[in-house]
């Protein structure tokens, strides 16, 4: 008989998987973690009772929150990801050979474990490559004490319930900015806006003592419910979000990079956003 898993994000609203097959279950130190098997979106991974990321939409995510930040700032050498524990991000990153050195910060060991397990195209062997170095910690204590530098950070986490709300705090917001090199871009996953707008308000308030400019980005990722995120994004050149699509294309197209979402113009279209999340910053 098949089960169900019933994702509680939303008061009144949600999603439901069939569960073909449960690949691993356990409470770790930091979550409550399953991974199962779903005949639509093929691997799924659910901390708390939310879900993180699935076999087949990961690329959207992954991609957006990867390349535009890499293309957009175009000399990356050394990169933060804070969460992250499935590994998509740091093998979307890992892509760019300018980069010569990734941090990845992630609070739980067992989710990393368990995603390359299950879900091992994820990572792709991104976890061993000899520029990545994976530290365990909250990534609010490493913002606010390491020495290193970065030209990008990506703050991959899950959403600001239980280990993830630091992640969405002023403080972790000035931790980035004291860890940016000049010209640095920092970018997170900030909720999707249909249904979370306070998210986007709120992140936009905390974000503007330590970034001249503030601003997000559109991804559709299907198993995000609701329609579009709103990918945070703070930096002090506020020229990057309207640089031109030209500029994009050669970029990209000298990177080599294949990708299956991302694109140019897919880049340069994000930052348009809908007009009700333009009139609720305006306010903001
Ligand atoms: N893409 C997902 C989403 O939008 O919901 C999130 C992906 S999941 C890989 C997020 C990761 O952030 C998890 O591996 C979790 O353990 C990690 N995380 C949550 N809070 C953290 C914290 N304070 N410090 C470091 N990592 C954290």
């Amino acid at each position: 008989m098949t089960s169900n898993y019933a994702e509680k994000l939303y008061d009144g609203y949600g999603q439901s998987f069939e569960i073909d097959e449960v690949l691993f279950e356990q409470q770790t130190d930091s979550w409550h973690l399953i991974i199962f098997r779903n005949k639509k979106f093929g691997t799924v991974m659910a901390l708390d009772g939310i879900i993180q990321t699935t076999e087949k939409d990961e690329f959207v995510y992954h991609e957006m929150l990867t390349h535009v930040p890499l293309f957009a700032h175009g000399a990356a050498k050394r990169v933060l990801i804070i969460g992250g524990g499935d590994g998509g991000i740091l093998r979307e990153v890992l892509k760019h050979q300018e980069v010569e050195h990734v941090t990845q910060v992630e609070i739980d060991q067992a989710v990393i474990d368990m995603c390359k397990t299950y879900l091992p195209n994820h990572s792709q062997g991104a976890f061993d490559d000899a520029r990545a170095n994976i530290v365990i910690a909250d990534g609010i204590e490493f913002v606010q004490q390491t020495d290193e530098k970065f030209d990008v950070i990506i703050s991959d986490c899950t959403d600001p319930v239980g280990p993830g709300e630091v992640l969405f705090s002023s403080a972790f917001y000035e931790g980035c900015k004291r860890c940016l090199n000049a010209g640095g871009v920092f970018v997170a996953q900030n909720g999707v806006a249909y249904m979370q707008v306070e998210e986007v308000l709120t992140t936009r308030r905390r974000l503007s003592p330590y970034f001249k400019d503030q601003t997000f980005y559109c991804a559709a990722v299907p198993t995000y419910i609701g329609g579009n995120m709103t990918l945070a994004w703070g930096s002090d050149n506020a020229s990057l979000p309207s640089q031109s699509l030209d500029l994009i294309e050669q970029r990209f197209a000298a990177s080599g990079i294949k990708t299956r979402y991302y694109n140019p113009a897919m880049h340069c279209g994000s930052f348009a956003l809908p007009q009700f999340v333009v009139d609720a910053l305006k306010d903001a």
